[in-house]
């Protein structure tokens, strides 16, 4: 299991979290099923207090980026975020260079806005059964919204993916959260026996107790983004998961106000100058959805989708296929969510869709 906490330097309390578990972990010495590596994320954006100095450390882990990095670090030109993610990127190979049988990744962050914890990540069976030992609201299409990121990076590597938002920046629980969490998905990935964990039962009362009040599961529906020069800003006193109604007011920028396209629960409300995710808009998933979508799944019915009116295998990448919106027009990406799919892109009228289980 790897674990990285401070990928923005805004958000030191994962890396303290982690910190708390290793210095805990030193001094028992427990025999563990495999290895736990813990690392801090932006060494210098940490230090400076700042998301990232140059690019977002989080969303520069396309294959395009990695490959240019590479190529880059030889000829000796990688400045501020980049050699940071050329730092991470050796340290991670490093760890891969070994061997194991199954790699689970973890990344801890926290938000500008109050409200949480919840756990995110991408929607395959595998994922879902890892992230479904956090008690708290889990959070699926968030990353079909946002490219480039560490998870995503993970994901394609084949490994179990998790994302935990423990709360707000500073707030003093944040870290103690972080650490609960690590300390559940540890014992969940087999890597700590339970019985080693005398943490455990705490970890799940305190994250539970947090989100109490909250839903079980959601999915993402919306992404406002922001762009450098649209002088974004969001209404006050916004929360994660505040329920808002259509047309309510929830930001403004250069070009008016901005109102919510539909109803439903606000998701990482931006309350910081650096960044481009506005807000998200989600909304609950039923408990008879995902266990339809997993016996969907299960029963690999995702392998005829290829022979749908409409669809298409793509001719290079596997576990890909292109469909042509005009003639699959109902529900089409709800239908492909259900069989295990996600959207990777959007143009003149097709869909790309991947499947997320490697089978
Ligand atoms: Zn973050």
């Amino acid at each position: 299991m790897i674990c990285v906490g401070g990928l923005h330097g805004n958000e030191p309390m994962g890396a303290v979290g982690l910190q708390r578990v290793v210095q805990t972990l030193q001094s028992r010495n427990p025999t563990l099923n495999g290895s736990f590596f813990a690392l801090a994320g932006n060494l210098t954006a940490l230090e400076l207090g700042c998301r990232f100095v140059g690019k977002d450390l989080n969303r520069i882990w396309s294959r395009e980026n990695i490959h240019s990095l590479r190529s880059d670090a030889v000829s000796g030109n990688l400045h501020s975020d980049r050699k940071e993610q050329y730092e991470l990127l050796s340290l991670i190979e490093e760890i891969l260079g070994s061997e194991f049988s199954e790699i689970y990744f973890v990344d801890l962050h926290t938000s500008s806005a109050d409200g949480g914890p919840f756990a995110i990540f991408g929607d395959s069976l595998r994922n879902r059964r890892f992230g479904k030992h956090l008690p708290v609201t889990l959070i699926l299409g968030l990353e079909e919204q946002i490219h480039g990121t560490l998870l995503e990076w993970f994901g394609e590597l084949g490994a179990v993916t998790l994302g935990f938002e423990a709360g707000q920046h500073d707030a003093p629980s944040s870290a103690a959260l972080h650490e609960a969490a690590v300390w559940i998905a540890l014992v969940a990935s087999g890597v700590l026996p339970a019985e080693e964990c005398p943490e455990l039962a705490g970890a799940r009362t305190s994250l539970s107790a947090e989100a109490a009040e909250l839903p079980r599961v959601v999915q993402v529906l919306h992404r406002h983004e922001v762009q450098a020069l649209d002088d974004f800003r969001m209404e006050p006193g916004y929360r994660n998961f505040q329920a808002v109604r259509k047309n309510q007011l929830l930001a403004k920028d250069r070009n008016g106000e901005i109102r919510s396209p539909l109803s439903g629960g606000i998701l990482l409300p931006l309350y910081q100058t650096q960044g481009s995710d506005g807000f998200f808009l989600v909304q609950g998933i039923s408990r008879l959805w995902l266990g339809l979508s997993a016996i969907l799944r299960l029963a690999r019915l995702s392998a005829l989708v290829p022979w749908l009116p409409g669809v298409s295998r793509h001719p290079k990448l596997e576990r890909t296929v292109i469909v042509n919106r005009h003639v699959a027009r109902w529900l089409v990406v709800q239908l492909f969510h259900l069989l295990g799919y996600r959207k990777q892109r959007e143009e003149a009228g097709r869909l790309v869709f991947t499947r997320r289980d490697r089978g």
